[in-house]
């Protein structure tokens, strides 16, 4: 029979703990964040996007993560409060909109719920349901957003700014310059939108489509704000700070398990086996894991893999679910094992 194999164990808490910190979650995630920052605040590799020309004035260096725990208890370290754009990570928020308004089934004669193999901006469809493969790629995202309800873009636009409140606890604004910058762009969403209307998936109002599509990825978020929208789905829908259910428990459910299996794209498979947990990530360098029963994590680091997400973020996920037992399936975590 093969070895079981050895759990990495890069670091340990301080010596002078007394064995009640040992067991607390907190003091583990505490001093976890700690060792991440000191880890892989040096790390070179990546970039911005620069696809879309303001996401490549990022700075490079910036990191932060943040942890919030189901008590509402925030945990925060490094860069945590500087502000970028929610970028993909919007499409959960929508997604859930969509379903809480319109219900499984008109969403899913949209989008499907099956990953796609390929990148977030691919131009495939579904062609057995002559549909998006699923909401978490741009097709499917551009399928939702035309669910927004309101006779006006603007009142459409107010819809989703008020999910994302619910969410977040405060209001939120779009970047004006990421969104035009985005905007000017998009040729190859509003390519896709064009397809999606020829195909009979969506309305004919391409423009407004791409321009609310674009202004839901200019959100201005932290990462402090990823863990609290991550932290909400972690927690049945409800913002663990306001108290407030920003989404029915029952489409938390339908989130997540897409998030889990569509979430990262074309990295899907690995991530499942790697991190186990549902999470989103978005080429401003936001990624957010929902870490169930426990809270959420949001990062943020502006430099990118191939896949179009943080190469931090995706180390702080990979740590986090090997070193502290955060993997779903994960049979023993640390703070519940001796000290
Ligand atoms: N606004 C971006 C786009 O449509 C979002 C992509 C992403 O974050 N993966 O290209």
């Amino acid at each position: 029979m093969a070895e079981q194999p050895t759990r990495r164990r890069a670091w340990d808490l301080p010596r002078d703990l007394t064995p009640e910190q040992r067991r607390s979650r907190r003091t583990w995630i505490e001093h976890y964040l700690v060792e991440l920052d000191r880890r892989y605040r040096s790390l070179d590799e990546g970039a911005p996007a620069d696809y879309i020309p303001a996401l490549a004035l990022a700075d490079p260096s910036l990191f932060g993560v943040a942890v919030l725990g189901q008590q509402g208890q925030h945990l925060r370290c490094g860069d945590a409060d500087v502000e970028f754009t929610i970028q993909s990570i919007s499409k959960v928020v929508l997604y859930g909109l969509a379903l809480e308004t319109w219900g499984r089934d008109v969403v899913h004669e949209r989008a499907g719920v099956e990953p796609s193999g390929d990148r977030f901006n691919a131009i495939t469809f579904d062609d057995d349901d002559n549909r998006a493969f699923n909401p978490m790629v741009n097709a499917g995202a551009l399928a939702i957003t035309d669910l927004l309800e309101g006779d006006t873009v603007d009142e459409r636009l107010q819809a989703m700014l008020d999910a994302f409140e619910r969410y977040l606890g405060h209001p939120v604004e779009v970047d004006q310059t990421v969104y035009r910058s985005e905007l000017e762009t998009a040729h190859r969403n509003r390519a896709i939108t064009h397809l999606l209307v020829s195909r009979g998936i969506v309305s004919d109002r391409v423009e407004e489509i791409v321009e609310l599509y674009t202004m839901q990825c200019s959100i201005v978020v932290t990462a402090t704000d990823l863990a609290t929208i991550a932290a909400t789905l972690a927690n049945a829908g409800v913002n663990p700070v306001t108290g407030e259910q920003a989404l029915a428990a029952w489409a938390v459910r339908d989130v997540l398990s897409v998030m889990l299996t569509c979430g990262m794209y074309d990295y899907s498979g690995e991530w499942v086996y790697r991190v186990g947990l549902p999470a989103k990530s978005g080429v401003g360098g936001g990624v957010l894991a929902v870490l169930p029963g426990i809270g959420g994590l949001g990062v943020y680091s502006p430099p990118l893999d191939k896949f179009g997400t943080s190469v931090r973020g995706v180390k702080v996920c990979e740590d986090l679910a090997e070193e502290l037992g955060m993997h779903l399936f994960e049979p023993s975590p640390p703070w519940t094992r001796e000290p």
